[in-house]
């Protein structure tokens, strides 16, 4: 199965909403196969749609228990803080600590339309939260304060201009 180029920071499909999932159809479940090969080829533990550059809400993540999809996902119920390193597969060579809702609910759909609800707790709660945010045209930059967010840029664009190649495990 192919692997996709994954989009990086300034690519506008990043900066957009994506639209809800309507066909569970061949072509989806071949979609979400090849997704599975990019977010492992990367590697990353999770990867959104409009990271490849498809403008739907799904995603999929593998925390150490194997792959999953979670189609037309919706965070129900959050609770707590976690303060957690956060890497981008479409910010790469970039991690920055980020506070969030340590444990979540998110409701969704599976590959073949059933509902699924998932609770996740730190890691696996931050990659929901993180790639949720994916759907909706928000990135880790958009999560940090005004004066983090400047320096961020900064580092963004030092990094950039070095052309190093970036190191991405544990990237969302
Ligand atoms: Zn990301």
């Amino acid at each position: 199965m192919a692997s996709y180029p994954i989009r990086v920071f300034g690519d506008p499909v990043l900066k957009s909403p994506a639209a809800e999932v309507t066909d569970l159809d061949g072509r989806f479940v071949k979609l979400v196969d090849a997704m599975f090969t990019t977010m492992y080829d990367a590697p990353g533990v999770g990867l959104a749609a409009p990271q490849v550059g498809v403008p739907q809400r799904f995603f999929v993540y593998d925390v150490g228990d194997g792959p999953e999809v979670l189609i037309n996902p919706h965070i129900v119920e959050s609770e707590g803080e976690w303060s957690y390193e956060e890497g981008c597969l479409s910010i790469p060579g970039l991690a920055f600590e980020i506070v969030r809702p340590k444990l979540v609910t998110v409701q969704a759909h599976d590959v073949e339309g059933n509902e699924v609800i998932v609770q996740g707790d730190e890691l696996l709660g931050r990659v929901m939260q993180h790639e949720i945010d994916h759907l909706d045209g928000v990135l880790m930059f958009d999560r940090l304060e005004k004066a983090e967010r400047k320096l961020a840029l900064k580092q963004w664009r030092e990094h950039v201009e070095s052309g190093e190649r970036p190191n991405a495990s544990h990237a969302l």
